[in-house]
């Protein structure tokens, strides 16, 4: 078989790839990365691309209120030094992908932020997470990076205790590659792969509903643990992370436009606003895990100027001109119980806007003000526990490499964005998955093209 020759192989071209394929080829590393699918993208292109930053010219500062929220977040539990190394390297993070033609274009304030960190892409252009992928491919290649889609990784090889090689499939038949220098594995999460969340997800895990790319298979992960890597986190990780359309597969969060959710009974069982993950979590335990998110037309438009209007679309919306219909409509579909759910949207409508008994007066977080679902005509998706990543995996250093069970580092091997563990502890705040893909992602390409001769101090950029 013939063996390509790199001095970086990134494995995965979701944003922690690209990010790190960009900064290795910038960095003079002959660059290669693999993508499995037939297009770069993955889990970040799907996303809404929310991107917690501090310290940008969009949020200046606080760099130790996006730490102190973080660490909040993660429920006071992961490695503190990657939310420490999280909030150092996010300004010039925006700033670095700013200089490379992706400018963010405002921030919003979501679930846990004390401040909008959520930075945003601009509605104008393609928007969301796609809009990151595709500056940062392009970046990548004006570098000088080879981009190789249709090359799925499959097995890493040692020679001696460094990682040096790395076999796959691609659309000639099986390849070998050689990374003078190091491997980033950045091939997302393990959403998609039903054997892990067996053995790793509690009870029900398996009726978690993905809407993540279709490459979210856990190779990476199978690869590392294949050389012993630590893990962290695999277990309280798996959970769902918000609300999906099962026969669709796609997550709608209607909820954060106003609309109330309703489970089969015809109750409300969580505060809207809420994290998505805490409210999909609550609705692990509904009958038939159903979450009905019931809307009217002034959700409906509200939801089309923000920025899950371009992500999260593709469900199917069930419509009525008045409210009644509609519940006899869901009735059918899904055994709600009509009356009692007519009773509980009267009761929601009335308590507004001083907070209704779960305490909702927000749209998302902090933010926004509720609104009665009273505005003809009204819509209803039915919807599931789902997910959107898992926070569990491999166990890396601040340098991105990635330690083995004992905690020494494995010689050669990176890792970034989805596939690690630690970062997030259990818990995680909106807009954190892309950051810790683009920003970790990054620093993972600068190490792995320094190779064994860097050290911390080279890989941190202070502004
Ligand atoms: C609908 C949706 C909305 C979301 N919204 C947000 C949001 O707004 N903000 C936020 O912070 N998070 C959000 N998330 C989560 C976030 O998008 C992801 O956790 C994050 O983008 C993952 O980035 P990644 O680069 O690690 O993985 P991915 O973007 O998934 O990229 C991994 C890539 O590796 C490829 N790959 C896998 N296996 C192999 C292999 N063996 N060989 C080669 N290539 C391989 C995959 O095909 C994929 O392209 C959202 C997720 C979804 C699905």
């Amino acid at each position: 078989m013939e063996v390509m020759l790199a001095d970086v192989v990134v494995v995965g071209g979701g944003g922690a790839g690209l990010a790190a394929a960009v900064e290795a080829a910038e960095g003079g590393a002959r660059t290669v990365l693999l993508e499995s699918e037939g297009a770069t993208g993955g889990s970040t292109a799907l996303s809404a691309g929310h991107t917690a930053f501090c310290d940008t010219t969009i949020v200046p500062g606080g760099r130790e209120a996006l730490y102190a929220d973080l660490i909040a977040a993660h429920d006071g539990e992961g490695d503190h030094g990657l939310s420490r190394l999280y909030v150092d390297e996010a300004g010039a993070t925006c700033e670095w992908l700013a200089e490379r033609g992706i400018h963010f274009a405002r921030s919003v304030q979501l679930a846990k932020m004390s401040r909008p960190w959520a930075h945003e892409m601009p509605l104008s252009g393609k928007g969301g997470g796609a809009q990151i992928t595709e500056g940062l491919e392009q970046a990548a290649r004006k570098a000088g990076a080879q981009i190789l889609p249709g090359h799925r990784a499959r097995r890493l090889h040692l020679e001696g205790d460094r990682v040096t090689m790395l076999d796959g499939d691609g659309p000639e038949g099986a390849f070998r590659i050689r990374a003078a220098r190091g491997i980033v594995l950045a091939s997302g999460g393990f959403t998609r792969n039903a054997e892990m969340i067996r053995n790793w997800g509690p009870k029900g895990a398996d009726k978690i509903v993905p809407f993540t790319g279709a490459g979210s298979r856990g190779d990476g992960l199978t690869m590392a643990l294949a050389l012993g890597c630590g893990t962290a986190y695999m277990a309280p990780g798996i959970s769902p992370t918000g609300p999906a359309d099962p026969v669709t597969g796609k997550g709608v969060l209607m909820i954060y436009a106003g609309a109330v959710m309703i489970n089969r009974d015809g109750q409300r069982f969580h505060r809207e606003s809420d994290l998505y993950s805490d409210i999909s979590k609550a609705g692990m335990s509904q009958p038939d895990t159903l979450m009905i998110q019931v809307y009217d037309q002034r959700a409906k438009d509200y939801f089309a100027t923000t920025m899950w209007a371009r992500a999260l679309t593709g469900f199917v919306e069930h419509a009525a001109p008045d409210l009644p219909s509609l519940l006899n409509k869901l009735a059918e579909e899904c055994g709600l119980d009509a009356a009692a759910a007519a009773e509980t949207i009267a009761d929601y409508n009335r308590s507004l806007p001083d907070g209704d008994r779960l305490g909702r007066r927000h749209l998302v977080g902090d933010s926004g003000q509720a609104t009665p679902v009273d505005s003809a005509p009204y819509y209803a998706a039915i919807t599931r526990p789902g997910t959107s990543h898992y926070n569990g995996g491999v166990q890396v250093t601040t340098r991105m490499e990635v330690k083995d069970v004992f905690g020494n580092v494995i010689p050669g091997l990176y890792a970034a964005g989805e596939i690690i563990g630690g970062f997030h502890g259990p818990n995680y705040m909106s807009a954190t998955q892309v950051g810790k893909a683009l920003i970790f992602g990054r620093i993972a390409g600068r190490s792995a093209a320094m190779g064994d001769d860097s050290n911390i101090n080279q890989v941190a950029t202070s502004r």
